[in-house]
């Protein structure tokens, strides 16, 4: 699809979470534009962590085995304070898993976006413009319209609707005329990887070495992969790092130098903002350009993937006139207040580890052992991430309407499968006697609808859904509970009135 043709949807940035929302997108049919500056995947890691959401995300478009392949688990973290003992431990959710994956994995992130890259490529909707920078902003009427300067010339590209997935310094942000809230973060450090070479004493799980002297991350990664994230310490300067043996002796205390062979080092600003607008008429934004965390419980790229799933079943239901454009608003209204309460998590996670005042640091140690104390000594890590608590919602869709649902494994007609393989659209899922299920899914292109039992396996869904006490609960498409309880005729009539008489939202 070339020439002077409108999109459904222009993606700006070919990153993790804009090839996510490509895929997506493509695979619902809709005509997709994904533009990006460079000509090849960044080939440096920055996230290195996945989240069940995510890989249940990548399961949407048939790549969740394939990225998780060359993972491995993530166990947990400890922090050891200034006297080097534990302080705090979080840990991964153990099986079973609610939402059918590993609840974290750690993956290498340019093998995963050229996966993501690979599948885009089959999606005959999507045409994907490398070399193409963005350099100006248009929209008039229902019509978006980017100009990118190309090794060919100017060139512009119109679509309906435009999705910056265009990273921290989103020119979308900044042509929207979205102000940035900061959030009060703003720490640097210098992030090394490398692969251990040999047998050497390392912790088996990662580690926060929350010392004042030296403040340093030690993560394990996925193969004999390392990364170590040293705190930039005051008096010090950010150039004092290109030099690797300052990174050497920094790194020296914590494993034996010569037994690593480094691939990269690079220093970061870690800070915390969110935009005050994630759309402007037609444009959205996702990823990074929306928002920017530390990465101490590794929930950036997990966010903006988050961001993907929220906004492209809401793009399909418009584009497909399914669903007025007031859908569209409460994509904001979901994930922004998210955002808000995952990040105060992440910089409190930052502050623990980046402490360089000693006396605060002995204070922050005996708070953190006496919470320990009180609440035991573990903190699950998948219990941090809260649910949706406004938007798109059944008003009286019960405690868990905003949650995610569990999914399954399930064997129907002999064949066995994840759940949310045989869902499509908004899905309604009734207990049925013995650990079965019965199922009301609609597919998105007919609009027509199809019902079927299964039986679940391992009773995860049906067990959750007894012990609550609950019959029956709508699923949206990306995977959260619109509804779960009540009379099933009631709730059909009330998640029809939601789309046929949609009530607009004010956005902060
Ligand atoms: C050290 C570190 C560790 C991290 N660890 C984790 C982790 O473990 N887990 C996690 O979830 N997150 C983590 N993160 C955060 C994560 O890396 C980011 O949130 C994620 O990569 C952002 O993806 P994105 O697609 O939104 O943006 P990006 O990856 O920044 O992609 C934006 C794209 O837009 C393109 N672009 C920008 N401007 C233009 C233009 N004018 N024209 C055309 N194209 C343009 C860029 O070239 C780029 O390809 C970490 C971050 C850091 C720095």
């Amino acid at each position: 699809m070339t020439g002077d043709c409108l999109y459904d949807v222009l993606i700006l940035g070919y990153g993790p979470v804009g090839a996510t929302m490509a895929n997506l997108l493509g695979q619902e049919g809709h005509r997709v534009a994904v533009a990006e500056m460079h000509p090849e995947v960044f080939e440096k890691p920055r996230a290195v962590n996945l989240d069940q959401e995510a890989l249940r995300l990548f399961q949407r478009v048939g790549l969740a085995e394939q990225i998780s392949n060359g993972c491995v688990p993530h166990f947990g973290t400890n922090f050891l304070g200034a006297d080097g003992e534990l302080i705090k431990a979080i840990y991964s959710a153990p099986p079973p898993y609610p939402l059918g994956w590993p609840a974290n994995l750690m993956f290498i992130q340019p093998e995963a976006e050229r996966l993501l890259r690979k599948r885009v490529e089959t999606l005959d909707s999507v045409d994907v413009r490398l070399e193409h920078t963005a350099n100006a902003f248009e929209q008039t009427g229902d019509v978006v319209a980017v100009s990118f300067d190309t090794p060919s010339g100017t060139r512009t590209v119109r679509a309906r609707y435009l999705v910056g997935c265009d990273g921290a310094n989103s020119p979308t942000r900044e042509w929207m005329g979205a102000t940035q809230t900061d959030l009060g973060f703003s720490e640097h450090y210098v992030v090394v990887d490398a692969w251990i070479t040999r047998d050497t004493p390392l912790p088996s799980r990662t580690t926060q070495y929350c010392y004042p002297d030296a403040p340093t991350s030690y993560v394990i990664c996925s193969g004999n992969l390392r990364r170590w994230e040293l705190k930039i310490l005051p008096g010090e300067r950010v150039d004092d790092y290109n030099d690797l043996s300052r990174i050497k002796t920094r790194l020296a205390p914590f494993v034996e130098v010569d037994a690593l062979k480094f691939w990269r080092s690079a220093v970061y600003h870690f800070d915390a903002r969110v935009a005050d607008a994630w759309r402007k008429g037609r444009a959205f934004l996702a990823g990074d350009a929306a928002h920017t965390m530390p990465p101490f419980l590794g929930q950036g790229l997990n966010s903006g993937l988050r961001d993907a799933a929220n906004l492209s079943w809401r793009l399909t239901y418009v584009l497909r006139g399914m669903a007025d454009e007031t859908l569209l608003q409460s994509y904001q209204t979901e994930r922004r207040p998210h955002i808000l309460a995952v990040t105060e998590i992440t910089k409190d996670l930052g502050k623990i580890v980046g402490e360089t005042d000693p006396a605060r640091a002995t204070d922050r140690d005996q708070r953190l052992r006496a919470e320990m104390a009180e609440n035991g000594p573990v903190t699950v890590r998948q219990a941090l991430i809260p649910p949706i608590a406004k938007g798109f919602l059944d008003k009286v869709g019960g405690e868990l309407a905003g949650t995610l649902a569990p999914q399954p494994r399930v064997s129907r007609d002999g064949e066995s499968r994840l759940l949310d393989d045989l869902m499509s659209g908004f899905s309604m899922v009734q207990l049925a006697p013995g650990d079965k299920l019965l199922a009301v899914t609609n597919d998105l292109e007919t609009g027509s609808s199809t019902a079927f039992t299964c039986h679940d396996t391992e009773g995860l869904l049906t067990g959750s859904m007894r012990d609550r006490g609950i019959k029956m609960m709508i699923v949206r498409p990306d995977g959260v509970i619109w509804s779960a309880g009540g009379d099933p005729v009631d709730v059909i009539e009330r998640l029809y009135a939601a789309f046929t008489k949609p009530v607009p939202e004010s956005c902060p």
